[in-house]
């Protein structure tokens, strides 16, 4: 009986760090150095077809075209607001869709990207939160996000520059690995090149992770999705607090390398009435004492769904107040493209539009958790 062995399935190369790429390509026979070349292709020039690489031998090319491949999420849907924010919505391999933002001019360009599909955190405020985990991102489908929005945003060329905030769907501590390969991926001088400086990872405040991010050598700047100023309150509003407390998750930052010039962000999302009073103000200040931080607050971003109000524009002013009399370095971050629901906490993969629910009292679902 003659059966054609079925043929392997091409590797994906978009997800390779460039020494998994020299491995790759030394597999195959083909000299290590136009693994540099293929890279530059890939993640600098934002090419997938390996017969368009016109500075590799035509026989490699051809060779490469058959047993690899340069996976790219799928656009779907771009979405530009009136304030310039622009969404895209991607769809990957599986069918699975997830969503990034491009923030113009806040001076600097910045791409929002997002490392899993949903989240498995639950933060009380957050609609990502409400679509529960469905799967953690690839390395390749993380970079893959930088990779088409510096195309479509034409900021990929030398004279170009933006940051880049891990802050969209997921918790990146949660998929550590695939995380920062991905961002040693956009970092490496023969790509990208986006130094880590330039680079935020927002966490929920997953302490492990924490503690082996600041062991690691392209390390970005942390911030912190902190939210309360005591216990009882993290613990309701951010679930994952009953693990990794307050105490916990301050001692760690405490602890954390942060380099020169830099500090850690604590973002501070303002409900109103429930973590909004000058003692929350007070107590946070406390809180921070001893820390090189900065804290960002956000007013809620409200939506159908989000048992919460957003306090007015002189309540912040005046939270924020006690925290800068203080010391406190603190900016309020101004709320992004939210006509087309891409505000921070907003971004969530639905077809059809959100089932409002009945919106109960902020105070009164506070008072459920407890
Ligand atoms: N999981 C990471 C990354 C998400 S970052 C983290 O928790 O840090 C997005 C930031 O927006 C977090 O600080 C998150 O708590 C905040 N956020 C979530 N929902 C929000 C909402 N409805 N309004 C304002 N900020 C929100």
């Amino acid at each position: 009986m003659t059966s054609a062995a079925s043929p392997a399935r091409p590797i994906d190369i978009a997800g390779l760090e460039l020494a998994e790429l020299e491995a790759r390509l030394v597999a195959l026979g083909a000299p290590k150095y136009h693994a540099r070349q293929i890279y530059a292709w890939v993640q600098r020039r934002g090419v997938t077809d390996f017969a368009a690489m016109s500075d590799l031998p035509k026989a490699l090319r051809t060779q490469l075209a058959a047993e690899w491949t340069v996976a790219t999420p799928t656009l779907v849907r771009k979405d530009v607001s009136t304030d310039g924010t622009t969404k895209y919505l991607f769809e990957l391999a599986d069918g699975a869709r997830i969503e990034s933002v491009y923030i113009p001019d806040t001076p600097a360009q910045t791409f929002c990207i997002s490392s899993q599909v949903g989240c498995a955190m639950a933060c009380a405020f957050c609609l990502t939160g409400k679509m529960g985990l469905t799967r953690h991102l690839t390395a390749s489908e993380i970079a893959g996000q930088v990779r088409v929005l510096a195309h479509d945003q034409q900021l990929a060329g030398p004279d170009t520059a933006f940051n880049i905030v891990v802050m969209g769907m997921g918790e990146p501590l949660h998929n550590y690995d695939a995380t920062m390969a991905a961002l040693r991926i956009v970092g490496h001088a023969a790509g990208l090149a986006v130094p880590a400086r330039r680079i935020t990872l927002s966490t929920v405040g997953l302490v492990p992770g924490i503690e082996k991010l600041g062991q690691e050598p392209f390390m970005p700047n942390l911030a912190i999705s902190l939210h309360a100023s005591h216990e009882a309150q993290r613990d309701a509003l951010v679930p994952i607090n009953r693990k990794y407390d307050l105490e916990a998750l301050i001692e760690a930052c405490k602890r954390f390398p942060v380099k020169r010039r830099s500090r850690i962000t604590f973002e501070y999302v303002l409900l109103s009435g429930v973590n909004d009073t000058p003692e929350d103000a007070r107590r946070l200040v406390k809180l921070l004492d001893g820390i090189k931080g900065k804290v960002n607050l956000l007013p809620l971003n409200a939506a159908p769904g989000i048992p919460f109000d957003r306090p007015d524009d002189t309540r912040v002013d005046a939270f924020a107040k006690i925290l800068s009399d203080k010391g406190l370095t603190v900016s309020v971050r101004k709320s992004r493209g939210r006509d087309i629901r891409a505000a921070c906490g907003q971004l969530i993969v639905d077809e059809g539009p959100l089932a409002p629910r009945v919106k109960r009292s902020a105070a009164q679902a506070l008072a459920d958790r407890l």
